[in-house]
């Protein structure tokens, strides 16, 4: 272990917490189960990519040899076909509290967004509510997308100015909607700072001001306990690569409320989105329920390795998950107090465990894209966020607290030079 070398009471103190907490943590086990945790690496970014399960790498082996190589193209009527909303229902019930018929697998996250965002304008279909409403710590695809259709369609952008060590709240929502507003597109937890808006407080603001909610759950999906159906969220849309471990470039999901699907008008028509596709006939009629969302061909390759982890979730449940997310960073800023605050780091989250996601980001002016590069040297790997943040993500059922402890010695070895 790297901080072998201190030898402070203190030290010794939080080295027995993370041993003490790895002891009595109920999924720790779990770890064993995803590839590269034996090896003496600090994984502190898998809010970024997740590292693969171990079973992964024989799913998909057996899915090129048995599947794709055994049943070639009849493989799309026996199975592929379904896939994305076979996934989208476990999905649904594993992760996003959304009952089955109303999620799929399909395409990136941004293209989901535009997708949706487009579908919901569509909805309210109201030339007097012509202004789109986001948050200036929205992640950039975001940002950059609303731009887009804001152009599109002659819509006026409403930022709401957030704090970036903090986020959107519902009073600010409520003070930035009215008769005016169109749609809402927002993330239930800021990729930044590790903020948890309050998604159903939210989702009540803007139905109270007439309007429509899209929300990203990049950061959320896998990591706390979301109820769609619950909170009435209109549309919603994230990554799979990251808490659900789908691997790079693993297809994203939407999620629409039954409500809208009858009504579904999405941008993209493709010949997969259609009724009865492969009657290939002329002219475009949306496939009934959430399949009129897809377009193209579905990424089946993309999202094998998903399915595992939607399985590890459902074995443990998100409420254990979550309980584990907090005490990991709740135990990232008592170390954090410990070691970084008295060097003259700042804690850029918040700091109460129920308003934070499963990450936290730790700024110092002295912090630059080449400290990251160097812990990335020496095997220990957060992320860096301009313009002198280092994200620390923990992912519940792949990270130790022993693993967070290491991680954190690193980043105060870099301080002290
Ligand atoms: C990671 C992330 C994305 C990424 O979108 P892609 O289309 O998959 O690149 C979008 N939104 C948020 C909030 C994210 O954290």
């Amino acid at each position: 272990m790297s901080i072998d070398h201190q030898h402070t009471g203190a030290d010794q103190a939080l080295r027995q917490r993370a041993d003490g907490l790895d002891a009595q943590d109920p999924l720790a086990h779990y770890r064993d189960h995803f590839i590269g945790t034996d090896t003496p690496l600090s994984y502190l970014d898998g809010n970024s990519l997740g590292r693969p399960l171990k079973r992964t790498a024989d799913d998909i082996a057996a899915f090129i040899r048995d599947e794709w190589g055994g049943r070639l193209i009849r493989g799309w009527d026996e199975k592929w076909l379904g896939l994305p909303q076979a996934i989208g229902d476990q999905l649904g019930r594993a992760v996003l509290g959304a009952a089955p018929g109303q999620t799929i697998i399909a395409d990136s996250t941004t293209v989901v967004l535009y997708k949706l965002i487009r579908a919901a304008l569509a909805a309210v279909a109201d030339p007097d509510r012509n202004e789109l409403v986001l948050d200036t710590e929205n992640f950039p695809t975001d940002r950059y997308l609303v731009e887009g259709i804001a152009l599109e369609e002659g819509l006026t952008l409403r930022w709401i100015e957030t704090d970036p060590a903090a986020g959107v709240t519902v009073e600010q929502v409520r003070a930035a909607t009215g008769p005016r507003t169109a749609v809402v597109l927002l993330s239930q937890i800021a990729y930044r700072s590790g903020h948890l808006a309050d998604l159903a407080g939210i989702t009540k603001a803007v139905h109270d001001a007439g309007a429509l909610v899209v929300w990203d759950l990049c950061h959320s999906a896998g990591s706390v306990e979301i109820n769609l159906d619950g909170a009435d969220v209109d549309f919603a849309a994230g990554c799979t690569y990251k808490y659900l471990n789908g691997g790079p470039g693993s297809p994203a999901f939407a999620y629409v409320n039954q409500r809208h699907l009858a009504s579904l008008n999405q941008p993209i028509w493709g010949w997969m989105g259609r009724k009865d596709a492969f009657d290939m006939a002329a002219g475009y009629e949306p496939a009934p329920g959430i399949r009129g969302f897809l377009s193209g061909t579905p990424a089946i390759f993309g999202m094998l390795a998903m399915q595992g982890t939607l399985d590890l979730i459902e074995e443990a449940s998100m409420a254990a998950i979550r309980t584990k997310s907090e005490m990991l960073t709740a135990f990232a800023v008592e170390v954090f107090d410990a070691w970084l605050a008295p060097l003259g780091a700042r804690l850029a989250s918040p700091r109460k465990p129920g308003e934070r996601g499963s990450h936290i980001t730790v700024d110092h002016p002295d912090f630059t894209k080449a400290t990251v590069e160097d812990l990335w040297d020496g095997d220990v790997i957060p992320d860096f966020r301009a313009p002198h943040g280092i994200r620390v993500g923990l992912s519940p059922l792949s990270t130790s607290f022993g693993e967070v402890l290491q991680g954190m010695a690193a980043i105060r070895d870099r301080l002290q030079g």
